[in-house]
């Protein structure tokens, strides 16, 4: 990682965060296991981010690969990126009771703390599945240990997001008065319509001076640093060519469409993350907890709605 002094840096800052996982297992199925390349992929992208200016990121590590490749996610740590929990299984949370959700943390907790020797202090949800229906998450996060999640879209999505979230990083009060930081995903309002900016499919489609100016509105517009999220996945165009001996999914058919649309915009992924790390500071999580802004309180009952 660039460790040169950035102190004259005026680039805004923005917190990138890479979820370490593999497409087929989160994506398709969860019964799929994590294959060897997605190993490659991981340190490849964290290659490309250690040779930006001052770059850093958050990794939330999806526990099922931590378990497949303790290797990756050592030398990640090594390299001085911020290892977080994505969970154990993938499962969305709107799919699991408090009891399973604590069950399925605890044992992420368990895998990645014995990699790298500490608790993880944050997490995101799988699919960003923590929503007005299953805000008590955030309670289970807190009690715990977790200091922060950043897990929540600020947006009316059709599988995910609470559309009136706050668009910034806020103090949570959750049950029994504690608290808990949310840092949520980027939106930028369009026309009345919060649309997520923040990573993607949006990000890979958009023209990269596109995205660039939206999160500099964003930055300039808000007080706290503006959330970005990519995955290994993305920088690799042909995931889809593969041999089936070396896809989780073996022979499968995958229909033409999810191709397109899961394939979409790979290819010029990583040239985009670079022209990200050139033009804003690219931070962690544990940066912008360390930068300490006084933040916004609100309380998660009052944007909880029972499903
Ligand atoms: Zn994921």
């Amino acid at each position: 990682m660039n460790q040169a002094d950035r102190s004259n840096d005026n680039r805004p800052s923005l917190i990138l965060s890479v979820d370490i996982e593999g497409w087929a297992q989160s994506t398709l199925d969860t019964n799929l296991p994590i294959s060897s390349y997605c190993a490659d992929n991981a340190r490849r992208l964290l290659g490309i981010i250690g040779e930006l200016p001052g770059a850093t990121a958050t990794c939330f590590v999806l526990g099922l690969f931590a378990d497949k490749h303790p290797d990756v996610v050592r030398e990640l740590h090594a390299a001085g990126y911020e290892v977080a929990s994505h969970g154990y299984g993938h499962v969305q949370v709107h799919l699991l009771t408090p009891e399973s959700f604590r069950e399925d943390l605890r044992r992420s907790i368990g895998v990645i703390g014995d990699i790298i020797g500490q608790q993880p202090a944050g997490y995101r949800a799988p699919v960003f599945s923590i929503g007005e229906g299953n805000l008590w998450a955030l309670d289970v996060l807190a009690e715990e240990g977790f200091r922060y999640d950043s897990s929540i879209f600020p947006i009316a999505g059709p599988r995910y997001g609470i559309p009136d979230w706050p668009n910034e990083t806020c103090s949570v009060v959750v049950n029994a008065d504690r608290r808990i930081t949310e840092f949520p995903l980027t939106a930028k309002t369009v026309m009345g319509r919060n649309l997520p900016i923040s990573g993607g499919g949006y990000a890979r489609l958009f023209p990269g001076w596109l995205l660039r100016r939206m999160l500099r509105t964003e930055c300039r517009r808000r007080s706290t640093w503006p959330v970005f999220y990519c995955h290994p996945y993305e920088i690799d165009p042909g995931e889809f060519r593969r041999e089936s001996s070396e896809t989780p999914w073996g022979t499968m058919h995958l229909p033409l469409t999810l191709r397109l649309h899961q394939g979409l915009g790979r290819r010029g992924f990583a040239e985009k993350l670079r022209q990200l790390g050139r033009h804003f500071r690219l931070r962690s999580f544990a940066d912008a907890l360390n930068a300490a802004p006084t933040l916004r309180e609100i309380r998660a009952a009052e944007f909880s709605r029972n499903s």
